[in-house]
């Protein structure tokens, strides 16, 4: 059996199929004159080109915009002009294209992934998949997809984007890929597409061979490779039962979200985009908690326009109207980096500049998304959530845009709803000591579990070699999240949570004890959390404040506190 982190729910018994990387042997030496290595270089470069339009024109027939734009941005890449540069001065030293191609693209493949950060890691995939692309061409060899088979559980390094487009999802049945975490964009696939994942797995993904009989149990991030009848069998009905479960929890739908004792939760999901609205809506959530809306400056070579913007926001609302939809205004930064804004890398990301701190100075960046986010709340029941508060300050300073804006839009006749909730994500320390004090000037909190955990107990989220630290257990956070939820209720303000924590059918018990409004979470998980807080009464969650350790914790929740 190997481990690796979980990052997509359920059980798949499959065969492995290794996506392979195409080898293409690159000798350095060139019978061609100079001049005919530009030349054959600028062909391939124009065929790779043509090709990833097509690309780009298929994810959006099938996919959607957001999900094409990476293929604009690998375009850019492939036009880079100081790359252009480089590999045309390699080839003036009479080299082959291929060695000088494949040269400078490594070179900058190994610069962003010793960054040490899992934005600039997921770019080197992209700069692999172009390099993939352009050898090929090279070589002629140009249509190598590899066939499918059925129950395929695939293995991968990371899953590229081209890769994942080509993919052929209705043979796939799991994912298992050596890089990434709980919040790489293969882990994020998996669960945008109900497949059980193991991701991270490292170097012991050598173990699996093609075809190898694979059970991936996605609940614990194990990974059985060639098991024994019996072992199957016990997976096989874990499986049943598991469906059967879900099946069963179809009777959550479409009802109130309300515990025993007559508390009415908001259960809502969290997306990234238009199209994630849909899962919400099948699962009948009763809101959104979390539009993560840097994913729509994400995947592209500039900023989205007012236009761009007000338009998904729009929609959003209408979709979901009259639920409540919380949309977070852009948290780039941290692991999400945006290149075209030229940010200045960083030893720290996390701790650097980031989300509101990036809107506070850029102020033109952030009036735009306002813009949009007003003149959309004419849609539907808009809330504004800022991210990354540390300060009171910031809140104020955010606000008297936010009111700028608003009087801009009024004095130009623009309707803007008289009912949009201002709010912030609680996920700083700082802000969360602060909270009765923050709590005067907003209409509601979010608890940040993600980064919350992160920096209260100075675990890099992103950092697997830590892994085992970055825990939901740990009891200061526990009396840190109560500390929250105490002092919004006291201001009379709603508090939610929209971090993985809120999606945890562990903690949810506990989340009510301590008196939660709002949990929101991957939409697959809504029925599921709803099947819990229906079922659950509320009583005192004083026992976590005595707990001493981790293992405290665990045991309490185990023992059903
Ligand atoms: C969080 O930090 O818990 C959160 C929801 O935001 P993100 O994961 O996007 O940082
Ligand atoms: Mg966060």
């Amino acid at each position: 059996m190997i481990k690796g982190i979980k990052a997509s729910d359920g059980i798949a018994i499959g065969r492995a199929f290794l996506l392979k990387e195409i080898k293409i042997e690159i000798i350095k030496e060139t019978s061609f004159t100079i001049e005919d290595e530009l030349k054959r270089l600028e062909n391939a470069k124009e065929k790779g080109l043509t090709a990833l339009d097509q690309l780009k024109q298929k994810t959006l027939e099938t996919v959607g915009e957001s999900e094409s734009e990476v293929f604009e941005a690998h375009k850019q890449l492939l036009a880079d002009p100081v790359m252009a540069k480089e590999i045309e001065t390699l080839i003036n030293t009479q080299v082959s294209s291929e060695y000088a191609f494949s040269t400078v693209i490594d070179k900058y493949i190994e610069m962003f992934k010793n960054l040490d950060n899992a934005y600039m890691k997921e770019r080197a995939l992209d700069l692999k998949d172009i390099k993939t692309r352009l050898l090929k061409i090279l070589a002629g060899v140009e249509n190598d997809e590899q066939e499918i088979h059925e129950d395929a559980i695939i293995v991968t390094f990371d899953l590229t984007p081209s890769e994942t487009v080509n993919l052929d999802r209705s043979k796939t049945i799991g994912f298992i890929t050596e890089i990434g975490g709980e919040t790489s964009h293969s882990a994020i696939i998996a669960r945008t597409l109900n497949i059980p994942a193991v991701v991270g797995v490292g170097n012991k993904i050598q173990e699996i061979n093609q075809m190898d009989t694979i059970i991936l149990d996605g609940i614990n991030g194990e990974i059985h490779i060639n098991p024994t009848e019996d072992l199957i069998a016990k997976f096989k009905s874990k499986k049943q039962a598991l469906e059967k479960a879900n099946s069963l929890l179809n009777r959550y739908k479409n009802i109130d979200s309300i515990t025993l004792d007559g508390k009415v939760i908001e259960i809502a999901g969290n997306i990234a985009g238009v199209e994630d609205v849909d899962a919400v809506l099948e699962a009948t959530g009763d809101g959104i908690g979390l539009f993560r809306s840097e994913f729509l400056y994400m995947n592209r070579s500039e900023l989205p326009t007012e236009e761009e913007q007000f338009t998904a926001y729009k929609t959003v609302l209408e979709k979901m109207n009259p639920r409540p939809v919380t949309i977070r205004t852009m948290d780039i930064g941290g692991d999400k980096n945006l290149d075209y804004l030229n940010l200045e890398p960083e030893m720290n990301p996390f701790l650097g500049y980031r989300a509101i701190r990036i809107c506070l100075k850029e102020q033109e960046l952030f009036k735009t998304q306002l813009r949009a986010l007003l003149r959309a709340s004419f849609f539907g029941k808009l809330r504004i959530m800022f991210p990354m508060i540390a300060s009171l300050e910031e809140i104020l300073e955010a606000k008297e845009i936010l009111y700028s804006v608003q009087e801009e839009l009024k004095r130009d006749n623009i309707p803007v709803s008289g009912d949009i909730q201002v709010g912030i994500m609680i996920e700083v320390p700082a802000a969360a000591i602060m909270a009765d004090v923050l709590a005067e000037e907003v209409d509601f909190f979010s608890i940040g579990t993600n980064d919350l955990i992160q920096y209260t107990t100075a675990v890099d989220r992103m950092n697997n070699t830590i892994a085992e630290l970055y825990s939901p257990y740990h009891p200061a956070f526990i009396r840190l999240i109560k500390q929250v939820i105490d002092a919004g209720h006291n201001a009379g303000i709603e508090v939610g949570m929209c971090g993985n924590v809120a999606g945890d059918k562990e903690f949810i018990p506990l989340l009510l004890n301590l008196g939660l409004d709002e949990l929101s979470m991957s939409p697959n998980m809504i029925l599921k959390a709803r099947s819990i807080v229906n079922t659950h009464r509320r009583s005192t969650a004083d026992e976590f404040m005595t707990c001493k350790t981790k293992k405290d914790v665990e045991n309490l929740l185990k023992a059903g506190h």
